[in-house]
């Protein structure tokens, strides 16, 4: 399925909860307000918008939230939507608190890849950060999935003054693990608003300096609009996501649904379109008119660099990063 600017757009991002087990900083600092259970759609409501959504061409689905895994059944989803006709691709973004757990069940679910969001390898830092002290759990969780052969990433939010030197830790991941280590700019959503960002253009300064090897790797890694590069003697690739300051909107191609029932044309924008009564009076017809008037409602670009430009007032948590 094509947009108004040419852009093929095969991929959706479904987040299944609200709910989260940190508190990250920049995400959800401290509890929101819930949405009631019933608001949210329940996973045969999610099979049913993906059904369509296959039908339009959308083949690659990514799992997140809040945090997917603290809702109860999200492998038999992802088991179930695997092995929907047409499915190319099911991945998931977690932060890896409960995954070691889940590890068997993802991986017999056909999982084909996970993103695991860790922000530090220091435990006082880490729990400074998401206010809770697991990151034994999340390194647990990275081992675990690598020896199940599971492809990882890791993804990083650097915060000026206060993880921003933890990047060479983290990048440390990809020299001695077969693992891509990710770096996200901070994007003004949510609780990300009004605080500075630290850019990629300065971290691949540092970058560069550290590893003067460096060269782009041309290899395709996944959905995104990551900018992968190689560095001599690493296992894994370095991965920038230059959400802020990076112009990858030409390459846009996705559209969000929220754990709601709203599907999202763009991340930066309020803009939504709600399938949930669609889905829930089984108008398939109105729901695929709806996935496609969501493709149609994509801006050609996002405005992030420009605080009054973002109308998006929801929390990263609620939308589903
Ligand atoms: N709970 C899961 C996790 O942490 O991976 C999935 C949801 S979380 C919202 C997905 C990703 O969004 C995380 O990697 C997190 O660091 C990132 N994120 C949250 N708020 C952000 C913001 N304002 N700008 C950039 N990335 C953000
Ligand atoms: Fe939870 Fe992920 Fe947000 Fe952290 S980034 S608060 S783990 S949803």
């Amino acid at each position: 399925m094509y947009d108004r600017w040419n852009r093929k757009i095969d991929y959706m991002r479904i987040s299944v909860t609200d709910r989260c087990n940190l508190r990250c900083r920049y995400c959800m600092p401290e509890k929101i307000d819930l949405v009631p259970m019933g608001e949210i759609l329940r996973y045969e409501e999610i099979l049913e918008v993906c059904r369509e959504a296959v039908d339009l061409g959308i083949t690659r689905f990514k799992i997140t939230g809040g945090e997917p895994l603290v809702r109860l059944g999200c492998t038999d989803l992802i088991c179930r939507l695997k092995k929907m006709d047409g499915v190319d691709q099911v991945t998931l973004t977690t932060n890896g608190i409960l995954l070691y757990e889940k590890i068997e069940a993802l991986k017999d679910a056909g999982i084909d890849g996970i993103n695991i969001s860790l922000d530090t390898l220091d435990p006082v830092k880490y729990e400074a950060i998401t206010g809770y002290h697991g990151l034994d759990k999340v390194m647990r969780s990275i081992h675990a999935s690598l020896n199940a052969g599971l492809k990882i990433k890791i993804n990083s939010v650097l915060l000026p003054g206060e993880n921003e030197e933890d990047w060479e830790d983290l990048l440390g991941l990809a020299r001695d693990l077969p693992l891509d280590v990710r770096f996200i700019e901070l994007m003004p959503i949510g609780f990300g608003k009004g605080r500075s960002c630290f850019s990629n253009d300065q971290l691949m300064e540092r970058i560069r300096n550290r590893y003067p090897g460096i060269t782009p790797d041309p290899g395709r890694h996944g959905n995104g609009p990551a900018v992968y590069y190689r560095i001599p003697g690493f296992n894994g690739s370095l991965g920038l996501i230059s959400a802020v300051h990076g112009r990858f909107c030409s390459s846009c191609n996705r559209i969000r649904l929220t754990s709601t029932g709203d599907l999202k044309p763009c991340l930066c924008y309020e803009d939504r379109i709600s399938v949930k009564d669609a889905v829930r009076a089984g108008d398939r017809d109105k729901v695929r008119t709806l996935l496609r008037s969501a493709v149609d409602a994509k801006p050609r670009m996002h405005h992030f660099e420009e605080d009054r430009a973002v109308t998006e007032s929801r929390k990263m948590v609620q939308i589903g990063g």
